[in-house]
């Protein structure tokens, strides 16, 4: 007999965005100000008509019981009305899993599809979770770095050297967390050519899509290589569109021999995602669009405020990212600032100094795979971005004062 916890778990970390934003309101609980650029998550209230349409359906009743596992019928028919409407294909309803977020749609994913001995190809840095979940199962990630010289972009030929006969599927995420970088329609059908020639899964978290700015278009393999839609699987939600990371619903879209295992692991798992939730996202989706439209246009001006003033502090360089709410800052040139008697060696050393110092929440760039870099969110106002970024400059002019005294 062993109480010892499963050997599966010792490659696998704990996320570091929920760490990094536990640490943050636990300053905040002490009474600090802490600003908000830690953890991915809007700060907008959702569309207020969704918030009536659950009112509604909370009064006339019948949402506390169980529902199919894979989501009610009139949510997945409006998820498949959607990527009719932007991804130009419909899907049946059965393709549809609607699941506990879109992290939990990935989950499933890879419960699903990878074991030992499979590799997973992921485009670094990446989100803090696609390894992790790839990890869980026993199968191999296989980070591709890229760089910001590159735009955080992977190539067609990186992406073919990456490809092996162990290689199970690809997972593209475009805007990306943490860069925020988008592929242009060209960059994706050059690696859309690279996976025609292999036969592998395309898993595509288009959790960003919505977001991207300077009147750039989503570029989705979905549209771009339809023929690959066989192996293609996209994952959404209504986390990061419609401001309900709370809410907590995702889904994939998936050929429906797949879409078939996913039912199966998620009916031995959770089954259904809580019932009122989905009618939330189901009001969401079926609404008017125009808060779209409007939260769109308010991140593009938090983007600029964010870049622009990220790029006048000294120490901190930051290229202009595409899309999502993430700016991936060069913060290599803060190293060696005393942080309480020893220099800053590395970027978790800053994440740390920004939170102590300045009371800036962000994530280390080596969580995601790109160490010398911090993520900062801008899902948060203007007038926050402004006095964060004075917080930080007010740190860094402090700590080179003390080493000028010193
Ligand atoms: N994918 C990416 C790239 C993300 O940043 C997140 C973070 N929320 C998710 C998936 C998961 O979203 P959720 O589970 O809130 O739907
Ligand atoms: N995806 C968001 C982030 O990267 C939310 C936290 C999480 O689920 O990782 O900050």
């Amino acid at each position: 007999m062993s109480l010892a916890l499963a050997k599966r778990l010792e490659a696998v970390q704990p996320s570091v965005t929920l760490a990094m934003n536990a640490r943050a309101a636990a300053l905040r609980a002490t009474g600090v100000d802490v600003f908000a650029f830690g953890v991915g998550e809007p700060d907008f209230e959702p569309p207020p008509f969704v918030i009536d349409a659950v009112k509604r359906v909370l009064e006339k009743g019948g949402v506390s019981k169980y529902t199919a596992v894979t989501g009610i019928a009139p949510l997945k028919q409006a998820i498949c009305d959607r990527v009719e409407r932007t991804r130009g294909f419909r899907p049946t309803p059965d393709m549809v899993t609607v699941s506990v977020g879109a992290k939990h749609a990935l989950f499933n994913l890879a419960v699903a599809l990878f074991e030992p001995g499979d590799e997973v190809v992921l485009p670094a840095p990446c989100w803090v979770s696609y390894p992790e979940q790839v990890r869980m199962m026993g199968a191999t990630p296989v980070l591709v770095p890229t760089d910001d010289v590159s735009g955080w972009r992977v190539t067609a030929a990186q992406l073919e050297a990456a490809i092996t006969p162990k290689t199970k599927a690809v997972l593209l995420c475009t805007p990306s967390n943490p860069t925020g970088a988008a592929y242009s329609e060209a960059e994706m059908r050059a690696l859309c050519e690279v996976l025609r020639r292999h036969d592998v899964w395309i898993i595509v978290d288009e959790i960003y899509s919505e977001l991207v700015y300077d009147g750039l278009a989503h570029a989705s393999p979905a549209v771009l290589a339809p023929d690959l839609l066989p192996r293609i699987v996209l994952v959404d939600g209504v986390s990061k569109t419609y401001a309900m990371t709370g809410w907590r619903i995702g889904w994939s879209i998936a050929p429906s021999h797949l879409a078939k295992a996913l039912d199966t692991v998620q009916g031995q798992s959770t089954t259904n995602p809580t019932a009122v939730a989905q009618h939330a996202a189901l009001a969401a989706i079926t609404g008017p669009q125009d808060e779209v439209v409007k939260m769109r246009a308010t991140f593009e001006q938090r983007r600029n405020a964010m870049i622009a003033g990220l790029n006048g502090l000294p120490g901190i360089s930051c290229r202009t990212p595409e899309g999502a709410f993430y700016a991936f800052a060069d913060c290599r040139g803060l190293y060696g600032i005393d942080f309480n008697g020893k220099p800053i060696a590395n970027d978790e050393d800053v994440a740390f100094w920004l939170l102590e110092k300045a009371h800036v929440a962000s994530v280390p760039g080596g969580a995601f795979g790109a160490p010398g870099h911090v993520r900062f969110s801008y899902a948060t106002s203007e007038e926050r971005i402004a006095a964060g970024i004075a917080a930080i400059g007010r740190a860094i002019e402090s700590a080179s004062r003390t080493a000028k005294k010193g």
